[in-house]
C-alpha cells in the first residue's frame, strides 16, 4: 500500500536504515528500474554513496533534521542530477527520501552563466563601462569588466553620485546642461537616450575625457524596473570608443591583472558587501626578485612578473580577483572560499606552479612568499585596513621563516598581530639631541667602516651615553653571550638573544627594527619573550636583526633601558637603525657573520 504522502510529482519513498527500499510512489519505482535496484546506494557513484551515508548518519542522530544532497543517477543512459532529501521517519526505523530531478535547472543555469560570460567578454572587448540605475531605490552602479570580473567604478545612491560629480568639478563647465539632462532623463526611468559630454569621471586622472552614455529602461517579469546603459570613452579624433583609457585606468599594463588602485577598491567594496564573511586577502611577493633582475636583466624580470601573474590568475580562477600592487607584489581578493583547505589548495597551486616558471633558464628555482588573512579570523579582522595588515604581517613572517612558503594567519598559531596597538609598540615622539652629539656619533660610525670593528666598544659607549641607554649588546648568534657590549657596571644582568628563536616575536619587527616603549605591551602577544626580557631587567628597548650575506638571521643588536618605560623619539630610532646597519655591513665585510 503506497503512503498517500508519496502522491507527488517527483520520486519519493521510504527506505530502511540500510537504504533498501520499503515502499514508494510509481516515480520512485520507475527511477529504480522497478525491481532491478533494491538499494539506493547501488544507484549512486562511489563518492556520492559516501555523501549519502554521512547524511543518513546525521539524520539518525538528529530526528527531524532534513539533509539535502546533490546526486547523479543514470536514467535511460543519460546522467541526471537530482536533489536527494532525507529525513528520519517519525518512528525512527526508516528514512523518508525524495528525489527531485534538477538536470534541466542545472543546464539552464549553466546556459545562463555561459551567456553572461559571453556578454562580459564582449563588454571587455569593446572597452565600454556598463551601468544600471534602479529607479525604485535610486541605486546607481557603474562598472567595468576585466577578465570576467566586474570592477566597480561607482556603486552608490544616484543623487549622491551626481552631487559628488558636480561638487568635485568632474563635468566640464560647457557640458553642464547636457549632464543635467542626462541625470533627469535617467531619473525619470522612462525613455531611451544617448548623451555626449566631457568630464573626468572615469579615469580619475584630471584629464578631460569625452563620454558617450546610452541607456534604455527595462521592466523585468517580476516587475523590477531598471535602466541599463553603456558608458564609453570616446576618442576625440576618430569618434570611436577608446578601450585603452579604461584599460589604463583599471588594469596593470604589464600583467593584465587589476592595478593597485582598482584591486584595493575591489577589496574595500567586497569587505563592505553582503558576502564579506567569505572575503580573504592574500599578498604575494616574489622571493629575491632583485637577483633575477640583476642576473638576467630587467626585461627578463618583466617576463617573470608576467608569468607569475598568469600562474596566480589561473590558480584563483573564479574564486576571487587578482591584482598587482607593486613591482613583484600581487594581491588576491578571495570571495568564494570558506574552508581553510580550499585556500591551501589555491596557495599550494601558486607555489608549485611558480617554481616551474623558467626553470630551465635559472639556476635557482623561482619562489614566492604569501600571507593570507581571512575575515573574522583573529581579533580586529573585519575591515580592509585590518585584513591588509594581517596579510602583510603574515607575508613578512613567511619571509622571515625562510621564504618559499605561505602563511594563513591563525591567532592560535601566530599570536595576536596587535593590529590596533601599533602605537604601543613603536611609539614615536619628538625629542631633541644635540647636533654635536649626532655628528660625533656619525663620525665614529665612519671610523668603524674605515678601520673595522676595533672601535666598536667606543661606539657602543658613546651611543649609550647620547641616548641614555643602560645596556647595548651585539649578538652574532641566537644564543650565548654577546660578542660586544658597552662598558657595563658590575652586576648588570646579561641580555638574551634567544628571542630570535621566537617566530611570533620576529613578525613584530618592521624592516628588521623594533622599538618597544613598554615591555608590558608584549605580555599577551608574546608572553615567552616578555618573561625572558623581564628577567634581564628591561623596561623598554630597541632591537635590530642582523643578517648575513644571504639575508638569513645572523644576530641581534639590543639597546635596553632598565629604569623607565618611555617612548623612543624618532631620532633615537633613526640613530639606532643607522648604527646597526653600519655594524651589520662591517660584520659581513669582515666575515664575522
Ligand atoms: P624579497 O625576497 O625580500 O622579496 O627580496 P626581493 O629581492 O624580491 O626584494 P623586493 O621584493 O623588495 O624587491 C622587488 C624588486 O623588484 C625591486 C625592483 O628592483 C624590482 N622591480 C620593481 N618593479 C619592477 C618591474 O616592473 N619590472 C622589473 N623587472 N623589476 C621590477
Ligand atoms: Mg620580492
Amino acid at each position: 500500500m503506497i503512503d498517500t504522502k508519496f502522491d507527488i510529482a517527483y520520486a519519493a519513498g521510504r527506505f530502511d536504515l540500510s537504504l533498501n527500499i520499503l515502499d514508494g510512489n510509481p516515480q520512485l519505482f520507475n527511477l529504480m528500474g522497478m525491481e532491478s535496484y533494491y538499494s539506493l546506494y547501488k544507484m549512486l557513484p562511489d563518492d556520492e554513496q559516501k555523501k549519502v551515508r554521512t547524511a543518513t548518519a546525521k539524520c539518525l542522530e538528529t530526528p527531524g533534521l532534513q539533509c539535502d544532497e546533490c546526486v547523479h543517477i543514470t536514467v535511460n543512459g543519460k546522467l541526471c542530477c537530482y536533489i536527494l532529501t532525507i529525513t528520519l521517519s517519525r518512528e525512527g526505523d526508516a528514512y523518508d527520501i525524495q528525489l527531485i530531478n534538477v538536470t534541466n535547472t542545472e543546464n539552464r543555469v549553466n546556459e545562463l552563466n555561459r551567456r553572461i560570460n559571453t556578454a562580459r567578454d564582449y563588454i571587455a572587448l569593446t572597452g565600454v563601462a556598463v551601468f544600471a540605475y534602479y529607479p525604485e531605490t535610486q541605486r546607481f552602479y557603474l562598472y567595468y569588466v576585466n577578465q570576467q570580473q566586474n570592477v566597480t567604478i561607482f556603486d552608490q545612491n544616484f543623487e549622491e553620485w551626481a552631487a559628488q560629480m558636480l561638487g568635485e568639478n568632474r563635468i566640464s563647465v560647457e557640458d553642464m546642461e547636457i549632464f543635467q539632462a542626462f541625470c533627469s532623463t535617467l531619473r525619470s526611468g522612462k525613455s531611451s537616450q544617448t548623451y555626449t559630454f566631457h568630464g573626468c569621471i572615469i579615469s580619475d586622472a584630471n584629464i578631460l575625457e569625452r563620454y558617450r552614455v546610452s541607456f534604455k529602461p527595462k521592466t523585468y517579469e517580476n516587475g523590477e524596473a531598471i535602466v541599463i546603459g553603456t558608458w564609453s570613452i570616446i576618442h576625440e579624433a576618430t569618434g570611436d570608443a577608446d578601450a585603452n583609457i579604461l584599460e589604463d585606468s583599471y588594469v596593470d599594463s604589464l600583467t593584465g591583472l587589476l592595478n593597485k588602485k582598482s584591486i584595493m577598491k575591489y577589496a574595500e567594496d567586497a569587505l563592505k558587501g553582503k558576502n564579506r564573511e567569505h572575503v580573504a586577502l592574500a599578498i604575494i611577493d616574489i622571493d629575491d626578485f632583485k637577483s633575477v633582475n640583476d642576473n638576467f636583466g630587467h626585461m627578463f624580470g618583466d617576463k617573470v612578473i608576467k608569468a607569475v601573474a598568469g600562474v596566480i590568475k589561473n590558480a584563483v580562477g573564479t574564486t576571487g580577483v587578482a591584482g598587482r600592487i607593486g613591482g613583484d607584489e600581487f594581491f588576491i581578493v578571495f570571495e568564494k572560499l570558506s574552508e581553510e583547505l580550499e585556500f591551501r589548495n589555491v596557495l599550494r597551486c601558486i607555489k608549485t606552479n611558480v617554481a616551474i616558471q623558467y626553470q630551465d633558464q635559472m639556476e635557482r628555482k623561482l619562489s614566492c612568499s604569501i600571507g593570507l588573512a581571512r575575515y573574522g579570523i583573529g581579533p580586529f579582522s573585519t575591515t580592509y585596513h585590518d585584513l591588509f595588515k594581517i596579510a602583510d604581517r603574515s607575508l613578512y613572517l613567511a619571509k622571515v621563516k625562510g621564504k618559499n612558503r605561505y602563511i594563513i594567519y591563525k591567532p592560535e598559531l601566530h599570536g595576536d598581530f596587535n593590529i590596533q596597538n601599533d602605537e604601543d609598540i613603536i611609539n614615536v615622539a619628538n625629542t631633541f639631541y644635540s647636533e654635536t652629539d649626532i655628528n660625533a656619533l656619525h663620525n665614529m660610525l665612519t671610523d668603524l667602516i674605515v678601520y673595522g670593528i676595533d672601535s666598536i666598544t667606543e661606539v657602543l659607549d658613546f651611543f649609550a651615553h647620547v641616548l641614555t641607554i643602560n645596556r647595548v649588546s651585539v649578538f652574532l648568534s641566537d644564543s650565548g653571550a654577546p660578542a660586544y657590549t658597552n662598558t657595563l657596571p658590575a652586576g648588570v644582568p646579561m641580555a638574551d638573544p634567544s628571542v630570535l628563536k621566537n617566530i611570533k616575536y620576529l613578525y613584530l619587527f618592521t624592516n628588521d627594527l623594533l622599538a618597544v616603549s613598554n615591555l608590558q605591551s608584549l605580555e599577551f602577544s608574546t608572553p615567552e619573550v616578555y618573561q625572558l626580557l623581564s628577567e634581564t631587567g628591561v623596561a623598554c628597548f630597541m632591537q635590530y636583526i642582523l643578517r648575513d650575506r644571504e639575508g638569513e638571521v645572523a644576530g641581534l643588536i639590543s639597546a635596553d633601558v632598565f629604569d623607565r618605560s618611555s617612548a623612543f623619539p624618532k631620532i633615537a630610532l633613526t640613530l639606532f637603525a643607522d648604527m646597526c646597519r653600519v655594524m651589520n655591513a662591517v660584520f659581513i665585510r669582515d666575515n664575522l657573520i
